[in-house]
């Protein structure tokens, strides 16, 4: 009976998670691919949607972009440093129309539903159980299904942000760091054509950042309009659990310090997506697959630490010696040397963020 109400389908692989990740693998897939997710695609933001422009031209969502930022300010109480990022502009774009965007790239079934967990090799959902050869975790921090217990959220793993959209009229992308508004911290406030978003982000994962994020909009003399916020990781953590492929969030590829996770979510994504193809083509064995990908992630785990070194010392040095340090990254001849370096992540040319297939 129970077998008939919730039949096991069969399909080439199943993607769980349907935002940047999700749709990212999702678009590199040929075959009978199911793609879920508990929310309707681009429903629920869950973040400020700040990143590389050239993120938006490679992926063919050009149409999502609010704004487009050149500059970017820090703000410490007591000086504020500017950057020039027309070397490598950012934007800041619409998640609903960036994620519709992606999903007509692709040829998946989508299913809304809430996914349970992975038992006996199929996932378990409220629509019944899906099998497939190929499965990836895309989910988010959560971790659906490769979560386990192994890292819940909290102060080690995990930051948190919170959010709000404004109708700040600011020019250019700011971030505020102040240990009166926020220890182990940073504030941003995001142009987003109409209005900004304004949020704070813990390093420490502290989730209770509403009366400070209130303080910072009364200092602008602004209020707020819906929350919205979420944990999300600040290092990597394992890209593949037995059988199963994870990106993005769930694979804790969130970049830290600048807890921009949108790009490494989109970029893994593709890989991971192209591995998967591969795995269903015949080309190579699941094994092979699931070692290749973590391959690909494990190229970038000096630079991850790296960042990660970073943002300890954002989160534990006197605001003022950071602020020295932000200085001088702002200034000749070295802004024009890591800027670049970081802005290109990703980059189709460079490292293969991979067209639509
Ligand atoms: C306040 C805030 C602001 C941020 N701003 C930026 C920014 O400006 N730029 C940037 O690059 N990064 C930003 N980030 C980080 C960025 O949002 C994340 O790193 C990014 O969203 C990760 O993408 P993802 O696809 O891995 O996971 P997510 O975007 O979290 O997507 C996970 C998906 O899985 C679905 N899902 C989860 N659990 C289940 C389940 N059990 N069953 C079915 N579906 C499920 C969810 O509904 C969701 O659609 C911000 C984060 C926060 C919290």
């Amino acid at each position: 009976m129970l077998g008939l109400r919730m039949p096991a389908r069969d399909y080439d692989a199943i993607v769980v998670g349907a935002s940047f990740g999700g749709l990212a693998v999702a678009r590199q897939l040929r075959g009978h691919v199911l793609l879920l997710d508990r929310n309707e695609i681009g429903a629920v933001q869950t973040s400020a949607c700040g990143t590389p422009l050239w993120v938006c031209e490679a992926l063919g969502v050009t149409d999502s972009v609010l704004q487009v930022h050149e500059s970017l300010s820090i703000r410490t109480p007591g000086r504020t440093v500017r950057y020039d990022l027309s070397a490598v502009p950012f934007c800041t774009f619409d998640y609903r129309a960036f994620c519709e965007g992606l999903l007509a790239q692709c040829r998946v079934r989508f299913l809304r539903t809430s996914v349970t967990g992975i038992q006996e090799g199929a996932v378990v959902t409220g629509e019944g159980r899906f099998t497939a050869p190929v499965i990836v975790d895309c989910s988010g921090w959560r971790r659906a299904l490769t979560g386990g217990a192994e890292v819940p959220p909290g102060r080690r793993h995990h930051s948190f942000g919170l959010e709000t959209h404004t109708s700040l009229q600011a020019e250019g992308l700011t971030f505020v760091l102040d240990r009166r508004l926020i220890p182990q911290g940073l504030g941003w406030i995001f142009p987003v054509g109409k209005g900004s978003l304004v949020g704070l982000g813990s390093y420490v994962g502290r989730s209770k950042l509403k009366p400070a994020l209130e303080r910072l909009l009364q200092d602008h003399g602004i209020s707020a309009s819906a929350y919205h916020g979420t944990y999300f990781p600040n290092r990597l953590l394992r890209p593949t659990v037995g059988r199963l492929f994870a990106v993005g969030d769930a694979a804790g590829q969130c970049l830290p310090l600048t807890a921009e996770g949108i790009r490494p979510a989109l970029y893994f994504g593709g890989e991971c997506g192209r591995v998967v193809q591969r795995i269903l083509d015949g080309a190579v064995s699941l094994e092979a697959g699931l070692d290749a990908y973590r391959r690909v992630v494990a190229r970038y785990r000096r630079p991850y630490r790296t960042l990660q070194l970073a943002q300890w010392i954002a989160a534990h040095t006197p605001t003022r010696w950071f602020a020295l340090v932000t200085q001088l990254a702002a200034t000749r001849p070295f802004l024009p040397r890591w800027w670049p370096r970081y802005g290109w992540f990703g980059r189709p040319e460079r490292s293969g963020m991979p067209a639509a297939t």
